[in-house]
């Protein structure tokens, strides 16, 4: 059986497919169009961030099970594989601990303004240090859009080493989880109203694109932060770069962008009080070596008969009767 590696993953990913007996095939590009070229023939898929898309789906004739290697499956075309019956898996809970330092570094990094002190002292001016503008973390408040794995996990950490003050906006989510990190459950207004740093982490859906626009901004203090860990479309980029360059919030930071990687005039490369990394949150050297073993377990566990771990479209396959 084949497996199409849409983009690079870590080998030890590989090594586990090969030695389940499966041919590897590498997509000579990410393109959709040249994806539905290659897929015809193919078993099983992994993807990571790559659009997955109908198109595709369609000229796939073989096609069991697409195996996203990360959380977030809003690349991939979940209704038109349920309707063939193709199962979508992703690797929940092997990534959370990378995207929650990564968070805590964007913290860290806007509240000491690591960037510009550093950028200050190579130019000789050691004098920033008499502005007196950075801030301690201990004791601010910190409001977290989206409390799963990584959102829990990020308020647990900044609650014990910080001793920060949790909010939590998640219609979703049981005021006890809430409440077992000191936390407490409120509005999306409240949150942004209150916090000294916002974090967003929850999954890009219809009811969560554009979540954050103008108003949302306009409702946090001058002094605040909000960082997108999640997905780019969550906030109005156009509404950020105003509130940025305007002064309605202090600073952001974000791993995440509408389009990516986000064309070189996109007006957020300009400004100075954002710090920005190229969706990288869980790419570290542990992290890919989980998210390789855990998607490639799943393509096994598909062909091979068994059931995966982690179903992202159980309740579509049977809604379809594919299942
Ligand atoms: P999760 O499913 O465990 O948690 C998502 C949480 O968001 C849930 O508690 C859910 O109830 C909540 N939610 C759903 N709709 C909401 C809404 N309208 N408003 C507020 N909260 C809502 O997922 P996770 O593992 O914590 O990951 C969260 C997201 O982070 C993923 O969907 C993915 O897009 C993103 N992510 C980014 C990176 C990165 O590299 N930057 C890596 C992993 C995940």
């Amino acid at each position: 059986m084949k497996v199409l590696i849409v983009q690079p993953i870590h080998e030890s990913g590989i090594n586990l497919l090969r030695s389940a007996g499966f041919d590897i095939i590498y997509a000579s590009s990410p393109d959709p169009k040249v994806v539905s070229r290659e897929i015809k023939d193919i078993d099983g898929v992994i993807v990571r961030t790559a659009p997955f898309t109908s198109e595709i789906i369609e000229q796939a004739d073989s096609l069991k099970v697409i195996s996203r290697h990360g959380v977030g499956v809003d690349n991939i075309d979940i209704e038109s594989a349920s309707k063939k019956g193709i199962l979508v898996l992703n690797t929940p809970g092997v990534n959370d601990v990378s995207v929650a330092e990564h968070t805590i570094a964007m913290i860290l990094a806007l509240s000491k303004r690591i960037k510009d002190i550093d950028n200050a002292v190579r130019i000789g001016n050691f004098s920033i240090r008499e502005e007196y503008s950075i801030i301690d973390i201990e004791g601010k408040t910190l409001g977290i859009i989206g409390f799963g794995r990584i959102g829990s996990l990020v308020a647990k950490k900044c609650r014990y080493a910080f001793n920060m003050k949790i909010l939590v906006y998640d219609p979703y989510v049981d005021r006890e989880k809430v409440e077992d990190v000191n936390g407490e459950l409120v509005d999306l207004e409240t949150l942004l109203r209150d916090s000294d740093f916002v974090t967003i982490h929850a999954p890009l859906s219809s009811e969560t694109r554009g979540l954050i626009g103008e108003r949302e901004l306009r409702l946090m203090k001058p002094s605040a932060f909000i960082i997108n860990m999640a997905r780019g479309p969550i906030w109005d980029e156009t509404a950020v770069v105003k509130a940025l360059s305007e002064g309605w919030i202090k600073g952001a930071g974000t791993d995440v962008f509408e389009e990516e990687p986000p064309s070189l005039d996109n007006p957020l490369l300009k400004l100075n009080n954002i710090i920005l990394s190229p969706h990288m949150a869980a790419l570290t050297k542990e992290c890919v070596i989980r998210m390789a073993i855990c998607s490639a377990q799943g393509v096994v566990d598909v062909l091979t008969g068994k059931t995966p771990k982690s179903i992202v479209n159980y309740s579509l396959l049977k809604k379809y009767g594919k299942i």
